[in-house]
């Protein structure tokens, strides 16, 4: 039975006050249950412990959206891994689109990012997904895959359980437009199979392959149901409590 990962990113929204709030709420709704999937809140960095102290009494977990490539010295701004393992973070996003458009991260940053959050025993969800350009010129798996290769290659078979993808087509993250559930599950077979390629049967079988971009409660279902989506990467919808909570139940629903 697959274990579908429902992960939020609430992006730069929700200081310590309003995130403490929102994670009340959730922790409301899930205290005391046992999720037979895995649920997850990125907050930003400044409300990691707000969150993390609403979720003690329950199975949701907390994660971070970025960081640093280095371990610790002179790097104002950033934050390194064994900060964020220190504040109770179970996983960490790199790559998101946004980082690689506005903050120029390539994909070998984005494997060094990866390798550092593995190196230290958490998981890295790894976005990749193409722009709209890309999808019209049907380049999309080229993108994918040259986005993909960098991690694999940096990153040994080995260490497959501590990976997650998150495939979020540019062009409907924060659009209101989604992937059709067709589109979504021909880049996660896709996907799957550049990973079997590369780390064999037993590690692609077993990769979280998430979908992000627009996901929210009226089409989780149909998008949770594909063979090779096993959860979604949810920004907008997962900055209200209660639309989060039913994307989980769904989940819970379907395993
Ligand atoms: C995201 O930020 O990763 C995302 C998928 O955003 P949204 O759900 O708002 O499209």
């Amino acid at each position: 039975m697959r274990k579908y990962l429902i992960a939020g990113n609430w992006k730069m929204n929700a200081g310590p006050a309003e995130g403490k709030q929102k994670a009340e709420e959730l922790a409301k709704t899930w205290s005391g249950k046992n999720l037979t999937n895995e649920a997850l809140i990125c907050p930003p960095f400044v409300t990691i412990s707000a969150v993390q102290s609403q979720f003690s009494s329950t199975s949701l977990l907390t994660g971070a959206q970025n960081v640093s490539d280095q371990d610790e010295g002179a790097y104002t701004g950033e934050v390194s891994i064994n900060m964020l393992k220190d504040a109770g973070c179970s996983h960490v996003i790199v790559g998101h689109s946004e980082r690689r458009e506005m903050y120029g991260e390539d994909s070998a940053l984005v494997a060094a990012k990866a390798k550092k959050v593995i190196d230290a025993n958490l998981k890295a969800i790894v976005c990749v997904g193409e722009k709209l350009e890309s999808r019209k010129a049907n380049e999309q798996e080229n993108v994918v895959r040259k986005q993909l290769d960098a991690v694999l290659e940096t990153i040994s078979a080995g260490d497959a359980d501590k990976i997650v993808i998150a495939y979020e087509p540019v062009w409907a993250i924060g659009t209101g437009e989604t992937a059709t559930p067709d589109q979504a599950q021909s880049m996660h077979q896709f996907i799957r199979a550049r990973v079997e390629e590369k780390w064999g049967k037993d590690a692609a079988d077993s990769m979280q392959i998430l979908y992000g971009g627009s996901m929210k409660p009226g089409n989780a279902e149909e998008l949770l149901s594909q063979p090779d989506v096993d959860g979604g990467l949810i920004g907008g919808a997962s900055l209200e409590p209660d639309s989060f909570s039913e994307i989980i139940e769904i989940a819970e629903n379907l395993s």
